[in-house]
C-alpha cells in the first residue's frame, strides 16, 4: 500500500463503502507515518484489545516477521538512525524477557537496542506522536502575537473578552458545554467542567476571536448558561450556534431552540473521526500562510487577544487526550471548521489536505 495522506478520508469514501451490503472486515497493515495521520491513532487507540468492537487493533515489530534473516536484522540494527546503543538486559534475556529488541550480542549478553523516534516508529511500529505536542508552539504564540490589535476589548478577567460587534461584519459561534458529557467520565471530578464559547469574525482575515466565554464548572446552572448563549447569539446576530452534543440528551438543544436560537448538534463520539478532523482542520488554519494584495505574506489564519487559559489548553494538547484539558480547543476547533467548510477554497478547505 503507498502512502494515504488522509487515512480518514480514503476510509470513510473509498474503504469503508466497499464493505456495505456485502459486509465483511478491512484490514490495513502498516507503519505509522510520524506526524501525519492522529486519525490512524484514534483508531488504533480504540481497537488496543478488542477495542471498542468495530476496531481491533495489535502493535508488532519488525522482527516478530520469522522469515528475516538474522543478517537482515543486525543491519537494520546497525542503523545509527535508529539504534543509538545498547543496554544490558535486566531479565538476563528470552526467554524471560519478552521485548522485541532483545537479543543475545556477540559477547553473548542479552541487550536492549536503544532506539530514536524514528528507529521506534520504523522497528515498532510505535506512533511517535504519541505523547507528543499537537500544536506548533511557534504557530500557537504567533496567533496571540498581537497585543495591540485589540485595544477596543471589553474584559473580566481572563474568563470574558468581547469586541462590540460591527454591523455587516459576519460572525460565527460554537459551545464546547460542559457538566454532561462522556469523555469526562473519569476525567475529572463532577461538575468541575467548564463551558466555553467562542465567536471568530471572519469577514477579513485574519479571522479573529471576538467573543470567549469561560464559564467555570459549577459557576452557572444550565438555565443561566442558555441566557448567555442566547445573548451572544442575538448579539452577533449568529445564525446558527455549533454546540458538541456528545454524550449529552436532546434536551440541550430542545431548550435553546425554544428560546429562539437556530442549533448546530455536532456529535464526536463512536466510530465518527469528526473530532480529529476538526483538530487537524484547526492546526492547518494555525499553520496556514497566505500572500496578502501588497505582496507581504501572512501567516496564520487566526488571530486571538491574549487569552491565557486558551493559549494554556493549545500548548498542551497531545493525543491520546482522555486526561488533557480541551474545553477551549474544542469550541475553537468547530468554529474554525464550520468557518472553513465555506470561507476556504475547497483546496484547502476540504477534507484533503
Ligand atoms: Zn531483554
Amino acid at each position: 500500500m503507498g502512502h494515504i495522506p488522509d487515512l480518514s478520508y480514503t476510509y470513510d469514501s473509498i474503504l469503508y463503502p466497499r464493505t456495505m451490503g456485502v459486509s465483511g472486515v478491512i484490514h490495513l497493515f502498516g507503519t505509522p507515518k510520524a506526524h501525519s495521520d492522529p486519525y490512524l491513532l484514534e483508531i488504533y487507540e480504540k481497537g488496543k484489545d478488542g477495542g471498542d468492537g468495530f476496531y481491533y487493533s495489535q502493535s508488532g515489530a519488525v522482527f516478530e516477521n520469522e522469515f528475516w534473516p538474522e543478517s537482515e536484522r543486525e543491519r537494520i540494527l546497525a542503523n545509527p538512525r535508529y539504534v543509538v546503543g545498547w543496554v544490558d538486559c535486566k531479565e538476563g534475556g528470552k526467554p524471560e524477557c519478552d521485548s522485541p529488541i532483545c537479543f543475545e550480542r556477540e559477547d553473548g549478553t542479552p541487550r536492549h537496542a536503544k532506539l530514536t523516534p524514528m528507529g521506534r516508529q520504523v522497528i515498532l511500529g510505535a506512533f511517535i506522536i504519541e505523547g507528543g505536542l499537537f500544536f506548533n508552539k511557534h504557530h500557537i504564540r504567533r496567533m496571540f502575537d498581537w497585543p495591540e490589535e485589540w485595544p477596543t476589548a471589553n474584559w473580566l478577567g481572563d474568563d470574558l473578552m468581547w469586541l462590540e460587534p460591527v454591523p455587516g461584519r459576519m460572525y460565527a459561534g460554537a459551545w464546547d458545554l460542559g457538566g454532561n458529557k462522556l469523555r469526562d467520565k473519569n476525567r475529572r471530578k463532577r461538575g468541575s467542567d467548564a463551558t466555553v464559547g467562542i465567536v471568530i469574525d471572519y469577514s477579513t482575515r485574519p479571522w479573529r476571536i471576538a467573543r470567549f466565554d469561560y464559564i467555570r464548572g459549577g459557576d452557572a446552572d444550565w438555565e443561566q448558561k442558555y441566557a448567555v448563549m442566547q445573548e451572544v447569539y442575538n448579539k452577533y446576530q449568529l445564525p446558527y450556534t455549533c454546540i458538541d452534543a456528545t454524550g449529552q440528551q436532546d434536551s440541550v438543544s430542545e431548550a435553546l431552540e425554544k428560546r429562539g436560537l437556530e442549533v448546530e448538534s455536532i456529535y464526536f463520539g463512536g466510530a465518527s473521526s469528526k473530532k480529529i478532523d476538526m483538530l487537524r482542520n484547526l492546526q492547518v488554519v494555525t499553520e496556514f500562510e497566505y500572500p496578502e494584495d501588497n505582496g507581504a505574506v501572512t501567516k496564520g489564519l487566526l488571530r486571538s487577544p491574549p487569552l491565557p487559559i486558551l493559549k494554556q489548553e493549545l500548548e498542551r494538547y497531545a493525543l491520546p487526550d482522555e486526561n488533557i484539558q480541551q474545553d477551549c480547543i474544542m469550541a475553537l476547533a468547530m468554529v474554525v471548521y464550520d468557518i472553513s467548510q465555506y470561507e476556504l477554497p475547497e483546496a484547502v478547505g476540504g477534507d484533503v489536505w
